[in-house]
């Protein structure tokens, strides 16, 4: 293998500025301050082109569970490439680790969910979701039950489908989003649009709004319910503990299917293998991506439950949808040598038993800061809510712009974390340790007082 020439990281830079359109990304702004080039990684830890050593926070992009540096994979993906690189799943064709993958996730997924229908990404896993609750109706013979209901600050991608069953407005204004036949109804985020209420009764409240939507569309209208568990990208908006409960059993009065999108939680990140178990959910769809394969492959796919599944199958003659990638070998042998990696080393567990706790124990020591409002988590995913005044949920002036400020001192101050407007959030690997726990909180708290100092200037 002939190695390119090495780049500094000037040079990448330029090249970079000149040629590369990244995705989520005001290109003026970063082309006047520069990429960040990561270069390398092992375990929680980056490395920058110019060597700074970082704790990521995020996993990457919420994906990399069983953290970086992982040889087995590897491995897998180059024994794979050697054997079969790619071959399709169409054509009454399938490949081994297809195959197996398929299995091995419905023997994690919930009793009633046996079959996955495999997709490049997230976002066309939740294209497939589109096009399967819409096909089953049909087979249904009730094909105008097409109305998808999501929710405001919802994310599942950001293809024409994700982005429209996602309710994030600034995606919805750039190109006349949702298309047709998708809704959206409030979010359970208490801290942000509770107002006086408990959250308690604003969990209610919020769940409530899906009745009322089904009512006004008429349930002979509507297709599915689609939500995450836990919602990531939205700002890890843990729901009040009534929420769930509620929005079950409005499902239970009224026929529509469930889809929970488990892109995020999915594949241990609640200390349960799904987000649905941790909430005792009954999915009829359960999108997925992410930490399918640790993201060292691109690779997302959709759970059926047998209801829908059966339905397909039995009556439903050929379904014209798939993609050339769809049960990818490579990918999916590294999905499957990931699977064995969180078996085998009960991550789980040690998630569900001792990070989770223990994260979350530490964190909520951060509302002694005086700039944190809120701190609020579940398994592996935590968020703080930056506020100006700590009595009153008071924000910031500037729309985002502390939080901002607080996401680019962590990473000058060798930690990535994220900023959905002034909340911080984070969903680091499902190995990291105690002790890194306690690293990451020190460096928290330090990023933290530097925030405030900044903020007074
Ligand atoms: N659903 C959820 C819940 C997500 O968080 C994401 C990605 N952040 C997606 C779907 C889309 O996944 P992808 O970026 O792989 O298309």
């Amino acid at each position: 293998m002939i190695q390119p020439p090495p780049l500094n990281t000037a040079e990448l830079q330029a090249m970079d500025r000149a040629h590369y359109l990244h995705p989520f990304t005001d290109h003026k702004a970063l082309g006047a301050q520069g990429t960040r080039i990561i270069e390398r990684a092992e375990g929680i830890w980056l490395w920058d082109s110019d060597g700074n050593r970082i704790l990521d926070a995020m996993a990457g992009l919420w994906c990399v569970n069983v953290g970086y540096g992982r040889t087995e994979l590897a491995e897998a993906a180059y024994r794979q490439m050697l054997e079969l690189p790619y071959y399709n799943s169409f054509f009454q064709c399938a490949n081994p680790p297809a195959v197996r993958l398929a299995s091995a996730i419905a023997d994690i997924a919930p009793a009633h969910m046996n079959r996955v229908f495999f997709a490049g990404s997230g976002s066309e896993a939740n294209d497939t979701v589109l096009r399967m609750v819409r096909r089953y109706w049909d087979l249904k013979g009730q094909p105008q039950k097409k109305t998808v209901i999501g929710r405001i600050n919802g994310y599942h991608g950001s293809t024409v489908a994700g982005a429209s069953l996602g309710g994030m407005k600034p995606m919805h204004a750039q190109g006349d989003l949702p298309i047709p036949g998708i809704v959206h109804i409030p979010q359970p985020y208490w801290f942000g649009e509770g107002g006086e209420q408990s959250p308690e009764d604003f969990g209610i409240w919020a769940a409530q709004q899906l009745e009322a939507k089904i009512l006004e569309l008429g349930v002979d209208q509507v297709a599915a319910f689609i939500a995450e568990p836990i919602q990531g990208a939205g700002g890890v908006i843990v729901p009040p503990a009534t929420y769930w409960p509620e929005v079950k059993r409005i499902l239970d009065a009224y026929e529509i299917l469930l889809v929970v999108d488990e892109v995020i939680c999915g594949f241990g990140r609640t200390g349960e293998w799904f987000g649905s178990q941790y909430y005792d959910l009954t999915p009829d769809l359960m999108p997925i991506a992410k930490g399918m394969t640790s993201g060292y492959l691109p690779m997302g796919g959709v759970i059926v439950s047998d209801r829908v599944a059966d339905t397909l199958i039995e009556e439903g003659g050929e379904f014209f949808h798939g993609y050339t990638y769809s049960g990818h070998p490579v990918a999916a042998a590294v999905g499957l040598e990931n699977l064995r990696i969180l078996r085998d080393e009960r991550i789980v567990d040690y998630v569900r038993k001792d990070a989770a706790p223990y994260l979350q124990e530490r964190i909520a020591g951060l509302i002694d800061h005086p700039l944190v409002g809120e701190v609020r988590g579940v398994g592996l995913l935590g968020a703080l809510e930056l506020v100006s005044d700590k009595t009153r949920r008071a924000r910031f002036a500037g729309d985002g712009r502390a939080g901002g400020l607080c996401r680019d001192i962590c990473v000058r101050n060798g930690l990535v974390m994220r900023a959905v407007g002034d909340t911080m959030i984070m969903s680091p690997p499902l190995i990291i340790s105690r002790a890194e726990i306690d690293q990451l909180v020190e460096l928290i708290w330090r990023c933290l007082d530097l925030t405030a100092a900044a903020l007074k200037e």
